[in-house]
């Protein structure tokens, strides 16, 4: 059977070029990079080339990249780091309703210790208005916290007029760039921001490695305690194979991220126009332009979507359902939720991230695939006469 993996947001398959790079730091090249003797040494000056990597990646200085376990560490300390630190000047933080949980659940954490959130709402799109953040911007802000791309929608956010208003008034500013990162062009100079987050793994990295940018000067305090690793700002022995690992995929992304995006979204593109053309009754969720290169999120109403990706994965295809991070639960996601997408309407999400070994082949299983699972699970549909008399 044909096996099409179009869950690229979840995560992806390391690059073969990443593993390489990776094998010889698991086994002969063992050495602690705190050792002062040989051992360590020779893996001190690969970690270091790694940061080097990643800061050339988003134009940051080397000495301002952390590495850590991944996104969720990298949001984790980037709220609570400038939250703790700064508590003395105010104890306001703005983000938007459509943050990954990892900001989301940081922001939770914090609030339940004093801390005063603003959660911004959004458009039909998934776009947040920057006259907004400057309307909820108080004396007592010290933080604004905003994603550079959605997930689950795609949608980018415009980071770097924000990051303009943000600057003008002082206040750090952090994005959770984990679905940009090496995929598009990212520099925090660019998008003006303090704090950036990034993780391997949705970059053809390994899992559970990342990194947080800290801007120069900005005042945190440490997340992990213990040694003097990462200048005392993450301590631990240095997870030396993926960081090599994050290096790498770094190295690739910066030479092929440009090529690879215009692919992506040409076939984006042309999956989007099929499946309007070949499924009624369908809406597209997110910008139709400011928009992922590989993402496609869409409602098929009168079906239910976990049915449909369970037939899909029958017929070999992977793909996530509107509700990623919820599939456990009956709760329709939070994003689908505050673009107004009808309860009714979300549980028929589906969503299908392409990605660097996606083909146009891949695309035209997976179309056919769905129209033929889409009429079938219609046909049994209890809402079928609803949808046989509006359409
Ligand atoms: C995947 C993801 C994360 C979490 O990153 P991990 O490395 O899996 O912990 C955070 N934010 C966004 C937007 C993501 O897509």
């Amino acid at each position: 059977m044909r096996r099409v993996y179009l869950d690229y947001a979840a995560t992806t398959p390391t690059h073969p070029d990443v593993v390489k790079e990776m094998v010889p730091f698991l086994n002969q090249e063992f050495g602690n990079p705190s050792s002062i003797h040989t051992f360590g040494r020779e893996v001190r000056k690969k970690v270091e080339e790694a940061r080097e990597k990643v800061a050339h990646l988003i134009g940051a200085n080397p000495e301002e990249i952390v590495f850590t376990s991944g996104g969720t560490e990298a949001d984790n300390f980037a709220l609570i780091g400038i939250a703790f630190a700064n508590e003395k000047k105010g104890n306001h933080i703005i983000t938007s309703s459509i943050e990954h949980h990892a900001v989301l659940e940081a922001c939770h954490f914090l609030e339940k210790r004093g801390f005063s959130l603003t959660y911004l709402p959004v458009d039909k799109d998934g776009l947040i208005d920057p006259n907004d953040v400057k309307r909820a911007i108080k004396n007592k802000t010290i933080l604004v916290s905003l994603m550079h791309a959605n997930n689950e929608i795609g949608t980018i956010e415009p980071i770097a007029e924000i990051g303009k208003i943000v600057k003008e008034k002082g206040i750090y500013f952090h994005t959770d760039a984990v679905q940009t990162a090496g995929i598009l062009d990212v520099n925090v100079n660019d998008l003006k921001v303090d704090l950036l987050a990034l993780s391997a793994h949705k970059f053809y990295g390994p899992k559970g490695v990342g990194a947080l940018y800290i801007r120069k000067g900005t005042r945190m305090v440490p997340f992990i305690h213990g040694g003097h690793q990462e200048r005392r700002r993450r301590a631990g022995t240095e997870n030396t194979s993926g960081i090599i690992g994050l290096g790498k995929a770094a190295e690739i992304a910066q030479e092929t991220k440009e090529k690879e995006a215009k692919r992506l979204r040409e076939l984006r593109d042309y999956m989007i126009k099929e499946i309007f053309n070949q499924i009624e009754n369908v809406r597209l969720n997110g910008h139709p332009i400011q928009r992922l290169p590989g993402n496609i999120n869409v409602s098929i109403e009168f079906v239910e979507g976990e049915s449909l990706l369970l037939n899909l994965d029958l017929a070999g295809i992977a793909a996530s359902s509107g509700s990623a991070c919820t599939s456990d639960t009956l709760e329709p996601s939070h994003v689908l939720k505050a673009i107004g997408v009808p309860i009714q309407v979300a549980h028929g999400s589906i969503r299908f991230t392409l990605g660097k070994w996606t083909t146009k082949e891949d695309i035209d299983y997976t179309l056919e695939k769905l129209v033929e699972t889409v009429k079938k699970l219609r046909s049994i549909s209890p809402y079928q006469h609803d949808w046989k008399s509006t359409s």
